[in-house]
């Protein structure tokens, strides 16, 4: 069942999408020989792969490999990239193939080859570059677009797309293109909610499932152990919701228009400073879930204007303790370009009130 929508190829023991956009179809229609597959340099490493740069016939290409221990996140995750409709999106990250193979000492593995993004994660991004106004509406705004599109049930004509929660919203699972709009990307976590099998309260997996993420990250239901488990397709929404907010936090932290005449203070993951580089479950449980902190806002953001303030209620708006009275990625994604629209006007004013200042 896992892998409706894609054909396996018995003997090449090869994967491929049946619904491929133009470009893809062109260059999948003979089988690919990933012998000339050649990595050129480890990229990334996340919880369960390895992510190199690639090249194949000459194509530039990211590659994804998982060992045969995490077999059951490589299908989950090419599962979900071949659900109907979900390539044509501007938003998810571009799924090239799957294929497995024999390692030199004989044991299997297992490889996903997506577009290559060359600036990485956004938090390597961020990391290295601030951004204007815009442009960090703009990039939110593209990922919100992803998920809101991933969260939604959709049918077109006689194609039909379930909505999928993500369940790893992290600003390394977001992958930034050369004109900066981004992608939403890693999909080893991701579950259907919707259509065939969709999660039910009571399900083996269910419980197992309402505990995965990045701890970072979680949600304070899902680190108390109280995820409204009757109606799951909302409750792993507003969980990812929840991380989205502290991804707004991570991104407008490193935005240069909202410290006129200041240093961008440096890039920080959500609770870096209060945590740590590994914050452990049960500080992370503390934290969000007994004491019910949040990231704090810079004193720059002080200042009373509609920017700010309306930035600040979405973030909170994003990542309220009660889960219900979260946004929908839908509804952030309208606030973001609201946001985006607001900046142009606000943004010169608020230059024009610096230089005066002067
Ligand atoms: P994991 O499931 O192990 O977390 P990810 O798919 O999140 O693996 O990839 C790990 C990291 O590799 C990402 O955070 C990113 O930095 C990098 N990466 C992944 N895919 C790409 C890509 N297509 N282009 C560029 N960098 C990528
Ligand atoms: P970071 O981005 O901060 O490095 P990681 O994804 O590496 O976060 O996770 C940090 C630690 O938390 C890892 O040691 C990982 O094994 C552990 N961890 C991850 N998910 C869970 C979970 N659901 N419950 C408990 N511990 C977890
Ligand atoms: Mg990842
Ligand atoms: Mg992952």
């Amino acid at each position: 069942a896992l892998f409706v929508g894609y054909r396996l190829m018995k003997g090449k023991k090869k994967l491929r999408l049946s619904a491929l956009n133009v470009m893809e179809a062109a260059c999948t229609e003979s089988p690919v020989d990933l012998e000339n597959l050649k990595l050129l340099e480890l990229i990334g490493r996340g919880r369960y792969g390895a992510v190199f740069r690639g090249c194949l016939n000459e194509r530039c290409v990211a590659v994804k490999i998982f060992s045969s221990a995490n077999h059951q996140n490589y299908t989950n995750e090419c599962s979900i990239y071949s659900l109907p409709l979900l390539q044509q999106h501007d938003n998810i990250a571009c799924f090239l193939m799957a294929d497995e193979r024999t390692t030199a000492n004989g044991r299997p593995e297992f490889l996903i080859l997506m577009e290559y993004y060359s600036h990485g994660c956004l938090s390597q991004y961020l990391s290295a570059h601030t951004v204007d106004w815009l442009t960090c509406c703009r990039m939110t705004h593209s990922v919100t677009r992803g998920l809101a599109f991933l969260h939604t049930e959709l049918y077109r004509g006689d194609q039909y797309k379930p909505a999928v929660a993500h369940r790893d919203v992290t600003s390394r699972n977001v992958l930034v293109r050369a004109d900066l709009s981004c992608v939403l990307a890693d999909f080893g976590l991701s579950m259907k909610l919707t259509g065939n099998r969709p999660c039910r309260p009571g399900d083996d997996v269910t419980m197992a499932i309402s505990e995965v993420g990045t701890v970072r990250y979680m949600a304070p239901e899902v680190l108390g152990g109280v995820l409204n488990l009757r109606d799951c397709e909302s409750a792993l929404k507003q969980v990812d919701v929840y991380a989205l907010g502290l991804l707004y936090w991570e991104s407008f932290r490193r935005c240069s228009d909202l410290f006129p005449g200041e240093a961008v203070p440096d890039y920080q993951l959500a609770f870096q400073a209060e945590l740590g580089n590994h914050p452990s479950f049960e500080d992370m449980q503390i934290l969000i879930t007994r004491e019910k902190y949040r990231p704090r806002f810079p004193e720059a953001w002080k200042e009373d204007s509609l920017m700010l303030r309306s930035l600040k209620e979405t973030m909170e708006d994003c990542w309220d303790q009660d889960a219900e009275a979260r946004l929908t990625a839908q509804c952030a994604e309208e606030r973001l370009s609201e946001l985006a629209l607001l900046s142009t006007h606000t943004a010169i004013h608020n230059h024009r009130y610096t230089h005066n200042s002067w």
